[in-house]
């Protein structure tokens, strides 16, 4: 087996142990043994990355955006090059096949790419004036000391995007990254150091989720806060940023429907979708989760979701046969099989899956729920895991209907061969992102985020950039 490391802390432009010398076990989740350690970062830690992110603020704030752009780059061509290592650790710390991992890698790069060329275009505005010896001036600066907080289930890709944001704009940033998977968002700040991101610009630290958040978002020198996670979560810190009037950008849990009318083509959907809700496991926040299958297609649809779902290969991710991996983590199996149990229990058909599997790793199988009533758990809570749930409509409003009937507003997905069908879900459906007859979210130039319970604020497209930028109003007579 390859070599996983031991990750620590990057704080001030190095990398360190912590200063208890505490560390928490990282676990491989497809053979649950220990492959490494991460450093747990305590008080007396965080006062250091708050030290140098202030500092490294004033660094980074007068940094030209010419000079911005060209360092982060270099960073995407050096996370280019380093693909295949960090893919590896990726795959080990957090189960995706390794050609998922490798594409999440790259990904990243280009997300790097295009927020170096927005930071060359942060412009304001000359605002006309009402007299000629009056100038009228709005202009952006940086929004201050940025604290992230990023997941497991993308652990480069959620770092990425906050972090080329902040970087963009003159912000500094202490990530937050997560415990379960830390070596690749690790890998992925050293090509950031390596590059030439000057000391404390970018700090890295693990810990306690909730004592770290609880440190940073209050304390004066962090201005704006990026969480992505759970609903639950994600209000919480969102109460404790307005406490303190921080910004703030939340990217949070979602419920996606999927509407598919009986003129679609059955077989290229499912062909489509399948693949797509078990990328990952499920354990993404747009995943696929109710399918909303017109009555008169809907046996055809179901029969032939359950076929490739029972064709998914699931393994280790570093074996090349492997479809899909473990789940991340071992609470995740529990939580999976209690929503499915509830399922059944209110009277849903399970057609294919609904078990761990084995009784080594954390592999669940790719499962298929049909007709599940709106009571159970599983159509009001995100499974968050390889199951798709799959009921019929009677027509188009009811659909839209069932679509919007939960507080969650991400992604949303249809499929139908009527244009009139698609401008009204395009229309009605409530839902940050809504992708119709085609695959089409997480661009790096294209918004991200969702409404309703599932957030506020995007993560992608121009928006994204001035997330981290305050509107500053100067005027002057001559
Ligand atoms: P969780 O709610 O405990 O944690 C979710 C994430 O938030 C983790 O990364 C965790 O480290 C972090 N977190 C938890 N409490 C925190 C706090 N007080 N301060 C700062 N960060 C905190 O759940 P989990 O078991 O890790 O994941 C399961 C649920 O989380 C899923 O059902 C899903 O809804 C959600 N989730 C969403 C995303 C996403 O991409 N939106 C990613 C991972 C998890």
């Amino acid at each position: 087996m390859v070599d996983y490391p031991d990750v620590e802390l990057f704080i001030d432009g190095r990398w360190r142990p912590a200063l208890s010398g505490k560390t928490l076990p990282v676990l491989d989740p497809a053979t649950e043994d220990r492959i490494g350690t991460v450093a747990w970062a305590e008080a007396a830690d965080l006062d250091e990355a708050l030290a140098a992110v202030a500092r490294g603020f004033e660094v980074w704030r007068v940094t030209s955006a010419h000079d911005r752009s060209r360092i982060m780059r270099r960073a995407a061509d050096l996370l280019r090059e380093r693909a295949d290592e960090i893919a590896t650790a990726l795959t080990r710390e957090q189960g995706k096949p390794l050609a998922q991992a490798r594409g999440e890698v790259l990904a990243g790069a280009d997300v790097v790419d295009w927020f170096a060329e927005e930071a060359r275009r942060t412009y304001g505005q000359i605002i006309p004036p009402r007299r000629p010896d009056v100038l009228q001036m709005a202009v952006k600066v940086p929004v201050g000391p940025v604290a992230a907080f990023t997941p497991w289930n993308f652990p480069i890709n959620q770092v990425v995007r906050k972090l080329s944001a902040a970087l963009a704009t003159g912000c500094s940033i202490i990530v937050k990254g997560p415990e379960e998977t830390p070596a690749s968002p690790a890998a992925l700040i050293r090509c950031f150091a390596d590059a030439g991101v000057p000391a404390g610009v970018v700090n890295l630290v693990y810990g306690v989720p909730a004592v770290i958040s609880e440190y940073l978002i209050p304390h004066p020198v962090i201005r704006k806060i990026s969480f992505t996670g759970s609903t639950p979560v994600g209000k919480q810190l969102a109460a404790l940023a307005g406490a303190h009037m921080k910004r703030a950008t939340m990217e949070l849990g979602g419920h996606a429907p999927v509407i598919v009318t009986a003129d679609a083509d059955v077989e290229a959907v499912v062909a489509t979708m399948a693949t797509y809700k078990f990328r990952n496991a499920g354990q993404v926040c747009v995943s696929p989760t109710r399918f909303l299958i017109e009555a008169p297609i809907a046996d055809r649809f179901v029969e032939r979701f359950t076929a490739a779902a029972q064709k998914v290969r699931v393994g280790h991710g570093l074996d090349e046969a492997t479809d899909m991996g473990p789940l991340a983590n071992e609470r995740r199996i529990p939580a999976l099989q209690a929503l499915v149990d509830d399922a059944v229990a209110a009277g849903a058909r399970l057609e294919t899956g609904g078990r761990r599997l084995g009784n080594r790793g954390y592999f669940y199988e790719p499962t298929v729920l049909a007709d599940v009533p709106l009571a159970a758990r599983i159509m009001n809570e995100e499974p968050f895991g390889p199951v798709a749930v799959i009921n019929r409509f009677g027509d188009l409003g009811e659909a839209i209907a069932e679509a919007n009937r939960l507080p969650f507003g991400l992604a949303a997905y249809a499929f139908t061969g009527s244009d009139t069908a698609a401008s009204r879900i395009g229309r009605e459906v409530e839902s940050g992102m809504v992708s119709i007859n085609h695959l089409g979210l997480a661009l790096p130039e294209v918004p991200f985020g969702g409404i309703k319970d599932s957030g506020y604020g995007t993560e992608g497209g121009s928006e994204a950039v001035d997330a981290y930028l305050e509107t500053r109003f100067v005027t002057r007579k001559a």
